[in-house]
């Protein structure tokens, strides 16, 4: 007998037909002579509809009320899943994020988990009992709410098959696996059959959202093997491992992520210790830079161009703003920006890759703003209104379209 992780997201649980087309693909796993443990997101938009409603009434609404509201997203599709289930015939349980033993540490909003406590899980699982666990949520030390950041359902189901050395972990979603590109945006993206770990968290932090980085993250520290197929197609999808065979393929895809802040410094002076002391601010926010830009300035200065999330980049330009060495500069956050990347293992050996990518940009008459690589991706930052397009060129000039 094997044990299977099943994670549905919430357009998998959108309705109510929805949630029963759910309970029917757990109910014939479960048939067909495993155990099983189901992990549900909130149903459709209902997260960012819990948001809107406290925008509404506290914009500046503290983090651990927040907490408190979202997670009620999760409850509400768990014990509808597990009504369906019923419904079916079958043994179930439905538990909310602490019940399934999950505890995290407290920064609200992106919490991380420390450990789950696999008691309830395995008394349920022995009691034949299929469960069905609330994801993105689990409590802390103070005995509060919290929750994992957008996306995390993916990370609380890789959580459960690591904990509990479960056999598979199957993602399920509305799309049939991880594409070459977003195949809504980009119709001849191609399915991958696998794709690495390592790949695949280039991807996901790149903003390919079909999975979220922390899971993959995750998952290879575990080396929990994960598939990511649709819920509502029986085709086979994608295997996200460790080591694939070798393909042809020079990269694996293209992404785009809008969340980007760019800021810049003019005419600071060109002294040891400017670059540190900036970023050794902005590091003591906790405040993640991502691309960095030192350029000639002129007489003798230096310009200081970076990139940070959207939502970092007015908290940014106040701290700089504070500082002494930067009195009097200009500074300037532009946030109609996007960063448009290449991932694939198979660049690092392949002169020409970023040409390439630059010339497929250039055809298009799209301006590059800055560019960054590592040994398998190239991000470049350009104007966010170019970007589905820059997607589209980058990926006709790289994946043969057949
Ligand atoms: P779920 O609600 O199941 O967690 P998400 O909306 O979080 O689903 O993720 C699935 C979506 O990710 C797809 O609908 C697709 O539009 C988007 N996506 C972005 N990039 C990719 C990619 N490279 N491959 C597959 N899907 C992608
Ligand atoms: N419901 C949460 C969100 O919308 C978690 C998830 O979908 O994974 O972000
Ligand atoms: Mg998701």
């Amino acid at each position: 007998m094997s044990l299977i992780v099943q994670k549905f997201g919430g357009s998998s649980v959108a309705d109510a037909a929805r949630v029963m087309n759910v309970a029917r693909i757990v109910t014939d796993t479960y048939r067909a002579g495993n155990d099983v443990v189901v992990v549900v997101s909130a149903q459709g938009d209902t997260t960012d509809d819990l948001i809107d409603k406290a925008l509404e009434i506290n914009p500046n609404a503290a983090k651990r009320e927040m907490d408190q509201l979202l997670t009620a997203g999760e409850q509400i599709s768990i014990s509808l899943l597990a009504m369906a289930i019923e419904k079916l015939g079958l043994p179930v349980i439905s538990l909310l994020g602490w019940q399934a033993g999950f505890n995290t540490n407290s920064v609200y909003g992106a919490a991380r988990i420390k450990n789950i406590k696999t008691n309830r899980l395995q008394a349920e699982i022995a009691k034949h009992n299929i469960v069905v666990v609330a994801g993105f949520q689990g409590i802390n030390r103070y005995d509060d709410l919290t929750t994992l950041g957008r996306g995390g359902s993916d990370t609380s189901a890789v959580a459960i098959a690591a904990a509990l050395h479960a056999d598979k972990c199957q993602i399920f979603t509305d799309v049939e696996g991880v594409y070459t590109a977003d195949p809504r945006k980009v119709p001849e993206a191609k399915k991958l059959a696998e794709i690495t770990y390592d790949e695949m968290l280039e991807l996901a932090t790149l903003g390919a959202q079909v999975l979220n980085n922390r899971s993959v993250e995750m998952a290879k520290k575990y080396s929990v093997e994960l598939e990511v197929l649709s819920s509502l197609n029986p085709v086979a999808g994608t295997i996200v491992k460790e080591k694939v065979k070798m393909e042809k393929m020079l990269i694996r895809g293209v992404t785009k992520d809008k969340d980007v802040a760019l800021i810049s410094v003019v005419g600071l002076e060109d002294n040891p210790g400017v670059a540190f002391k900036i970023f050794a601010k902005l590091a003591q926010k906790n405040i993640n830079v991502d691309i960095i830009l030192q350029s000639v300035g002129r007489n003798g200065t230096k310009d200081l161009t970076f990139t940070v999330n959207k939502e970092n980049g007015p908290i940014a330009v106040e701290l700089l703003e504070d500082m002494e060495i930067i009195d009097g500069k200009k500074i300037t956050c532009a946030t109609n920006v996007a960063k448009v990347s290449i991932v694939g293992a198979g660049m690092e050996s392949h002169p020409g890759t970023a040409s390439k990518m630059f010339e497929a940009l250039y055809a298009q008459n799209i301006n590059i703003q800055m560019i960054s690589t590592s040994e398998i991706k190239i991000s470049v930052i350009i104007d966010a209104e170019e970007a589905d397009r820059a997607v589209s060129a980058v990926h006709n000039a790289f994946i043969p379209n057949d």
